[in-house]
């Protein structure tokens, strides 16, 4: 259950009534709501008199439900909008990993010539070994910033574990929890204590249920700009790396009020189809892509198989815009 308790309502009662039933406290512009498990169905007689309004819902997808707040929440980054009523698509393209500061502004060269607003690059890289390239880390993140204020562009890069999401907090504009991080909750707690945007990666193992139920975590701690990304999940096909959930894809559009991203390189791990799946993704209405791209994929430090060089970047981008208008859409 939601509930939006009156201004007046004393945070004694509202202490009260959290402790007695697990609720989480937060406050939305000054006004004081607490969300419960979803199998609180009766408002208790109690506090009637200090409620505004109140959601019975049908499971843990809650704040992040349609039956909660109907239209998509908006997102507001300095240079363009994801959902609310804006019809954008937002295209997120940069490498894998920052690898060097010449490296990164190849890419953001092209990236600012193609009006992209937002570029991607990885600091913390999350690998499945350990004796492989794991990312530039802070060193990387200062290259980042001196990017966004050369091109102004939009900087997100991801948190893999609790050690650094901190200092990713800190100079990110989007702070992307990766796939594998999915379920850390110090990191989905913390990001739910700032109010700059994140854009949750689905764990490939997990449930679209756990998927929204993660991004309850972010949300319930107050922070209302949380992107959904679906990255592909594992099934038990091998000829691709992942299997791109796009029957998930729709089921997010349907059921829950955040914005959704496609990140299709990741599902499909190699860069052939990537341009087929861009379109797809902007067909079904999504409100952007990720899409690795690299001056020169074959010598990649991590993704090397799945980056499109800068030249196959411009034709898939390219190639948006007609799908986009077939469905109301616009590529920012
Ligand atoms: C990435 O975006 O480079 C990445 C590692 O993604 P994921 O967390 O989806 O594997
Ligand atoms: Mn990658």
């Amino acid at each position: 259950m939601i509930i939006h308790f009156k201004s007046s309502a004393t945070p004694e009662l509202i202490h009260d009534f959290s402790l007695k039933h697990q609720g989480i406290f937060f406050q939305e512009n000054d006004r004081p709501i607490v969300v419960t498990s979803s199998k609180l169905k009766v408002l208790p007689s109690d506090i009637e008199n200090s409620v505004d309004e109140y959601f019975v819902m049908d499971s843990d997808i809650q704040l992040a439900s349609k039956n909660y707040q109907n239209g998509k929440r908006s997102i507001d980054l300095k240079n363009a909008t994801i959902g609310g009523k804006s019809n954008n698509t937002m295209v997120i393209g940069g490498p894998c990993s920052i690898e060097s500061w010449d490296q990164i502004n190849i890419v953001a060269d092209k990236l600012k010539v193609l009006g992209l607003k937002t570029l991607r690059a990885g600091c913390f890289k999350p690998r499945t070994s350990p004796y492989t390239f794991q990312g530039l880390g802070e060193e990387g993140l200062k290259m980042l910033v001196k990017i966004r204020e050369s091109h102004g562009f939009n900087i997100i890069t991801e948190v893999k574990d609790s050690t650094h999401v901190d200092l990713v907090i800190e100079y990110a504009d989007i702070i992307q929890i990766g796939a594998k991080a999915m379920y850390d909750q110090s990191i989905l707690r913390k990001c739910g204590a700032t109010n700059k945007p994140v854009l949750l990666k689905r764990g490939f193992g997990s449930t679209l249920q756990e998927f929204v139920q993660a991004a309850e975590f972010i949300l319930s701690g107050g922070n209302e700009n949380v992107i959904l990304c679906e990255r592909g999940i594992r099934t038990f096909e091998s000829q691709t790396r992942f299997t791109l959930d796009l029957c998930g894809v729709v089921f997010l559009k349907e059921h829950t009020n955040l914005p959704v991203v496609v990140d299709p390189s990741h599902a499909l791990g190699y860069r052939y189809g990537i341009g087929d799946l861009a379109r797809a993704s902007v067909a079904l209405g999504v409100d952007g892509l990720l899409i690795e791209t690299h001056p020169n994929p074959e010598t990649a430090k991590s993704d090397a198989a799945q980056q499109l060089n800068l030249q196959e970047f411009e034709s898939m981008f390219n190639s948006l815009a007609a799908v986009a208008t077939a469905v109301g859409k616009n590529i920012v």
